[in-house]
Order: C-alpha cells, then sequence, then structure tokens
C-alpha cells in the first residue's frame, strides 16, 4: 500500500507547537512581535469577493516589490509556500547525484538532509570549525559536489560566514555547480551575499518571511538569483502547484516588504535584546556562541541540553535541544522581548 520513497523517509520535526498550556515560546525562532499593521487595516477593508478568482500563478506585484527592495528586476525573484518549499524547489532542480554529492555543514539547517532522502540526493556533511563557523575553504575546494548549501548566519548555531568569506567561496567554487545560501535570519545584523548574484550566476539567495516579518503563520518565502535560475524553479513549480502562495499571502507579503521603517524597529529591538542576554548569560557562566541571528546557542558546563529543555519546560518556558553528538550540551533560545528575556533570565539564574 506504502512506497517504497515513502518508508525510507524520515520527516524533519519542527519545534513543539504545544496547546495543553500557555508556554513562554522561545523555540522556534517566531517573532515576538506583530506583523505590520498595515496588514491589520489591509484584511479589515478586504472584499471576499476577490476570493473567487485564482491567484496571480507568476506573483507579479509581489516579486516587483522584493526586486524593487533589492535593485535587482523580477526575473531574478521566486516566491515560494515559505523558504522550505522554495529549498524544496531547489534540491529537486538544482542537484542531481549524478554530478557528485551535494555538501553543507556538519551542523545547519536539519531539513537539508531530509530533503536530499526526499530526492534522492547523496550528500556529504563538513564539520565546522572549532569555533562553530562553516569552514568555507573546506566547501571552496570541492570541485567534485554537486553543490553546496548552507544557512548563514548558520542554524542552530547562529553563527555568521563574513560575506568575504562567502565571496571567495563563490570565487573558487565551479561556475556551474548551484551555490545556495539560506539567508532566513540575515536581516539581524549579517551582511547579505544578494549584491554577489549578478557576478556569479549559480548563487541563489534563499529568504523567508518567518522571522524577521514576524510572519511565521502565514507561508510565505522566495529565492533571488540568475533568471536562469529562477525559471528553473518555475518549472518545478509549475509541474507540481501552480498555486502555493495564495492570494492574501501575496497581498500581505506585498505590504510587508514596503513597510521597512517598522521592520527596522523590530529587527532593532530584537537585536538589543541579544546582546542584552547574550552578555548576562555570559556574566552567570554560560558559553554564548556569537549570533547574528534572533536566537542564541548557549552551554553551561555539565548540563545536558535536554536538562536545560526539560528544566524550562516545567517553568512554562520552551526552547530548543537537538540530539546529536557535538550539540548535545546546546540549547538554542529565540530572542524575545525584553520582558520575556528577563523572564528567562530569572528562571535560568534560579534553576543552574
Ligand atoms: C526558519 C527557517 C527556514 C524556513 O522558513 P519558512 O519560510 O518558515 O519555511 C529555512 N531555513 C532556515 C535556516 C530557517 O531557520
Amino acid at each position: 500500500m506504502f512506497s517504497k520513497r515513502l518508508n525510507n523517509l524520515t520527516p524533519y520535526v519542527p519545534g513543539e507547537q504545544p496547546q495543553d498550556r500557555k508556554y513562554l515560546k522561545l523555540n522556534t525562532n517566531e517573532s515576538p512581535f506583530p506583523p505590520s499593521p498595515e496588514i491589520k487595516h489591509f484584511l479589515e477593508n478586504f472584499d471576499i469577493e476577490h476570493l473567487r478568482l485564482y491567484p496571480d500563478p507568476k506573483f507579479s506585484t509581489l516579486r516587483d516589490e522584493i526586486a524593487a527592495c533589492y535593485g535587482i528586476n523580477r526575473e531574478q525573484v521566486f516566491i515560494g509556500n515559505g523558504s522550505d518549499e522554495v529549498l524544496a524547489f531547489s534540491f529537486f532542480s538544482f542537484f542531481d547525484s549524478a554530478d557528485g554529492k551535494l555538501i553543507f555543514p556538519e551542523f545547519t539547517y536539519s531539513f537539508y538532509s531530509v530533503y536530499c532522502d526526499f530526492f534522492g540526493i547523496e550528500y556529504e556533511t563538513v564539520p565546522l570549525t572549532r569555533s562553530f563557523q562553516i569552514d568555507a575553504d573546506a566547501f571552496a575546494g570541492r570541485g567534485d559536489a554537486c553543490g553546496v548549501i548552507f544557512a548563514n548566519p548558520n542554524a542552530p548555531t547562529g553563527v555568521f560566514l563574513p560575506f568575504e568569506a562567502v565571496s571567495n567561496l563563490l570565487d573558487k567554487f565551479p561556475a556551474d555547480r548551484v551555490v545556495i545560501v539560506d539567508e532566513a535570519y540575515i536581516d539581524f545584523g549579517g551582511e547579505s551575499a544578494v549584491s554577489l548574484i549578478e557576478q556569479h550566476p549559480n548563487l541563489l539567495v534563499v529568504r523567508t518571511f518567518s522571522k524577521s516579518m514576524c510572519l511565521a503563520g502565514l507561508r510565505l518565502g522566495y529565492a533571488m538569483g540568475n533568471e536562469a535560475l529562477i525559471k528553473a524553479l518555475f518549472t518545478a513549480k509549475d509541474s507540481f502547484n501552480s498555486y502555493p502562495a495564495d492570494m492574501l499571502s501575496q497581498k500581505i507579503g506585498e505590504i510587508a516588504i514596503s513597510d521597512r521603517t517598522y521592520y527596522r524597529r523590530l529587527v532593532d529591538e530584537i537585536v538589543r535584546n541579544r546582546e542584552y542576554l547574550s552578555q548576562a548569560l555570559d556574566e552567570s557562566g554560560w558559553e554564548v556562541l556569537p549570533s547574528m541571528a534572533n536566537f542564541v546557542f548557549v552551554r553551561k558546563n555539565g548540563i545536558p541540553g535536554e536538562t536545560v529543555y526539560r528544566t524550562l519546560k516545567e517553568k512554562g518556558i520552551l526552547v530548543r535541544y537537538f540530539n546529536r553528538r557535538g550539540i548535545t550540551d546546546f540549547v538554542r533560545i529565540t530572542i524575545g522581548t525584553r520582558d520575556q528575556v528577563d523572564a528567562l533570565l530569572d528562571e535560568i539564574r534560579q534553576c543552574f
């Protein structure tokens, strides 16, 4: 009854969204702030008559808005149902084991290996450096690989690979193999690689509305790259689902991407709270990896991450730990409002 394809899958497990009680949720890197108030205004005035029709399968207006933001053109932008779907179409379109293995960091977004299994792409992981940096040099020399993908800032570490290192990797990597930079957290302080897409037709930069834009519930993501890459992604999408982003998502995305002043303020607040939490944890004897994201990756001598997770959960605070050798003593904590950070610090100081 079930295909062999299906039986061989081990799905990605997203952070828990428990419904049993009210938690302070610092486990899935959602924003603690509401999305742009312009969206509320739009929804209150939306005429449901519009929903009679199918949405624009080319996402024209939304792609124009995104393109305008980055000084590129519509043909260099692709839209998907969350960046997860953009990534899935990218894996399908660009990576083929006949050309070698896909390579990515040993510790990075754990969906990458799941997509490899889904699409039958062989992969190899490259260890991080001792300071949990992505080892860009180790990737640069791998002309035998069918492609590269990494998150920058990386997840779950939060560590940012400097722009020069990304640029250098692209200079050295074969120009006919795609390099995907997953910039889900780039707005929280890193420098984007998007300025390199003109120079490197094999570079795809993937983004999401879920984190800095406070729209995880909407499911909207995008990719930026050379026209040929974007065309390929449309071929994949149009062979699977013409309308992965519905009419409301497209409209809301347009409004959000245009309200830069609002989001600038929120991002600044998250960055301030991140620095505040990092310093406070450091002073309490925790090791805090330097983060450029909306979360920190931290550990305290001798305490397993799972223990930290369980203890805090009992206190009504959710954080994330990873049952993977090499990072079992860490927990990943999403940055909340200042009050939420203070509540977390109170519990941590009492418990550990
Ligand atoms: C959150 C996240 C995504 C997924 O984002 P969605 O747009 O919500 O699907 C992709 N990559 C990384 C590294 C993430 O942290």
